[in-house]
């Protein structure tokens, strides 16, 4: 969808470094990805305290605001109005386009696909960074020692697993765990994006510099961007340490205490529904 205003309007093409001229670029962009047809958002009503409470930053003010945090919500959402939830654009419709899938180098790699799993309703998705062994072998993401963890993380936001929504941004293990490349990000990338989208969480927690900066579109370090929220097409998204990095790092497990504290600060600021426990499934 393209409109007047979008395409410069009957005064004429948008000015470079406009508001239009970013809006129609990010649309493009959508547009390659194959994520049409896109939706006007219905204003949501104000999470208050995002919309009130200053993006402070939990440890760093002098860190380098990265340029997702300094957008201005765009006026057309990937997600549609009723927190995303665009008939037909389910999660089964996505794994099922998503087939076997062998559009990037890991595909002969893998045993598994590991699509996600968790409510397909959830107010609250976590974003992970790749499968490993575990994962490979069970088609389910964060079920090693990392996952006991995030389990773990999960339950102190009052929450269960089954409440929650769990992905990574590439579906198929890595060859030693070696971190995802970005052109195995790319072709994953449309998938994550719909998942997001038939789901329409109230809020996403990344986990680790690699989903953060997928996510983010920046390359900024984890260190850098943790612990405050960053607005993703209208979500508050919070990134946090990878659970594998804190296991190796237990020193850091206070940090991410922190986080979840945040967390679990807004989404019960922006009411019950975030906080309920809805239906499960995967
Ligand atoms: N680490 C991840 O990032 N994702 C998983 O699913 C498991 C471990």
């Amino acid at each position: 969808m393209k409109d007047a205003a979008l395409q410069g309007g009957p005064s004429g093409p948008a000015r470079p470094g406009s508001l239009s001229e970013k809006l129609r670029a990010r649309l493009e962009f959508y547009e390659e990805l194959g994520l049409t047809p896109f939706y006007r958002r219905a204003v949501r009503p104000a999470a208050p305290a995002l919309a009130a409470a200053p993006r402070v930053a939990a440890r760093e003010p002098a860190a380098a605001a990265p340029s997702a945090e300094m957008a201005p919500r765009p006026a057309l959402s990937l997600f549609g109005e009723a927190p995303g939830r665009i008939e037909g654009d389910t999660l089964e419709r996505t794994r099922a386009d998503l087939g076997d899938c062998q559009r990037c180098k890991l595909a002969p790699h893998r045993r598994t696909i590991v699509f996600g799993a968790g409510n397909p309703r959830a107010e609250l998705v976590f974003v992970g960074e790749a499968p490993g062994a575990d994962e490979d072998a069970q088609g389910l993401p964060f079920v090693g020692r990392a996952g006991q963890l995030l389990t773990h993380w999960i339950e102190s936001l009052k929450l269960k697993r089954e409440d929650v929504y769990i992905c990574n941004i590439i579906k198929c293990r890595p060859p030693s765990n070696r971190t995802p490349e970005s052109d195995e990000i790319l072709a994953c990338q449309p998938f994550l994006l719909k998942q997001l989208q038939a789901i329409g969480p109230q809020f996403i927690c990344a986990l680790g510099g690699p989903a953060t900066q997928t996510l983010l579109r920046t390359k900024e370090p984890i260190s850098r961007l943790r612990g405050r929220f960053y607005d993703f097409h209208g979500i508050p998204l919070l990134p946090t340490y990878h659970p594998a990095f804190l296991l190796r790092n237990p020193r850091e497990k206070k940090t991410v205490w922190e986080d979840m504290k945040l967390l679990l600060l807004e989404m019960q600021r922006a009411g019950p529904q975030a906080l309920a426990p809805g239906e499960s499934g995967s």
